[in-house]
């Protein structure tokens, strides 16, 4: 099967596609079910999460697709790809292998990159008692998510975000709109003001079929940073430590640290990766999200600002909702043969790197 047909055209298919890969492949799912958000169809949502290999193996390959909703097109086209080349059959007596599909599965219906609060789920990690400062945010909010999308509004809004990146530069200016905020309830990157459903469940999954593996390899699936098709694998670990070197040795030029700033990535906050550390009973944790891209910066940004502004100031009634809803979709998932193949095949890769070392 040629890889493009293993990429999903929205959120429904995608999980009916996962679930008969699961099937024809002997493979048991457990679901978890939303207890209150609805699709856009209105038509309930689900976590799922297929498990390959026996329960209490050492060694545990982690795979998750849709962290970040609309981004989930290629995760869960990567997922069900896998299963139907056969990935069951690559667990071993002493590893496992576990693919949580549609982490955020209000993103992913809704073509959103948040979740059912607004909320950026690789962003919510944190003590929502005292959150983390974003400063520069702040001093920028209006300007990052305008609350109406006038032109001349628009125009004043991008006037001050380039004077910032004139004195700071522009990573700086990716950094403080991107790395995480947690007072913007009506902004991006927002990292919620309570634990989100999603965060919750992966948290319940790492107690129940994860801490315990003496040797614990994620990949979190991301599209939207980087050249069309380009890809890299992005960990928050430091250069010199041992998680670093253990990433390394698995994906070797490939492999980016955000927080040394090697990678496309700011360093962000609130993490996943940053979070599963915390829950590990002893063992190793090896986490990497694979990043592939899509578009230019400024046209992500844009889609995703007037995706914000769509939800938080308008609704799916507007004239406008049905071209910013194509925009974004677009921004984080080129529905291109060229596009799906050159994602599918790094995906491909860095699986069967991670793949090795749990053998
Ligand atoms: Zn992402």
């Amino acid at each position: 099967m040629t890889p493009e047909r293993h990429f999903p055209s929205h959120y429904r298919a995608a999980r009916a596609a996962f679930l008969d890969a699961c099937e024809a492949a002997d493979v048991g799912v457990a679901t978890r079910t939303h207890p209150s958000a609805r699709g856009i169809d209105g038509e309930p949502l689900f976590l799922d999460v297929a498990t390959i290999g026996p329960r209490d193996a050492r060694s545990a390959l982690l795979l998750i697709s849709g962290t970040h909703g609309v981004e989930g097109y290629f995760g869960s086209g990567v997922q069900t790809g896998l299963l139907r080349e056969g990935v069951a059959k690559r667990a071993s007596t002493d590893g496992k292998i576990v693919l949580l599909h549609a982490l955020n599965p209000f993103g992913f219906s809704w073509d959103r990159r948040v979740n059912e609060d607004n909320a950026d789920v690789n962003r919510n990690f944190v003590d929502h008692a005292l959150p983390p400062a974003n400063a520069a945010y702040d001093s920028l909010a209006d300007a990052i998510a305008p609350a109406d999308m006038a032109a001349e509004t628009v125009k004043a809004a991008n006037t001050k975000l380039r004077a910032y990146a004139r004195q700071h530069g522009a990573f700086a200016l990716q950094a403080a709109i991107s790395s995480g905020q947690w007072r913007h309830r009506k902004g991006v990157y927002y990292g919620g003001g309570h634990e989100a459903w999603s965060a919750r469940m992966l948290k319940d999954l790492f107690r129940d079929e994860l801490s315990h593996a003496e040797r614990l390899t994620v990949v979190d699936f991301h599209t939207g940073l980087g050249d069309c098709g380009a890809a890299e694998m992005i960990t928050e670990d430091l250069p010199g430590s041992e998680a670093y070197a253990r990433a390394k040795s698995l994906w070797r030029a490939r492999l980016r640290s955000s927080e040394a700033g090697e990678s496309l990535s700011a360093p962000l906050k609130g993490t996943i990766d940053k979070a599963a550390g915390g829950w590990m009973a002893g063992g190793t944790l090896t986490f990497a999200a694979l990043e592939v891209g899509t578009a230019p910066v400024r046209e992500v940004f844009d889609a995703l600002r007037r995706d914000n502004w769509l939800h938080a100031y308008a609704d799916m009634a507007h004239p406008q909702a049905g071209p910013i809803k194509r925009q974004i979709r677009d921004a984080f998932y080129p529905d291109t043969r060229e596009w799906k193949r050159a994602v599918w095949n790094h995906a491909a890769e860095v699986v069967d790197a991670a793949l090795a070392a749990i053998a």
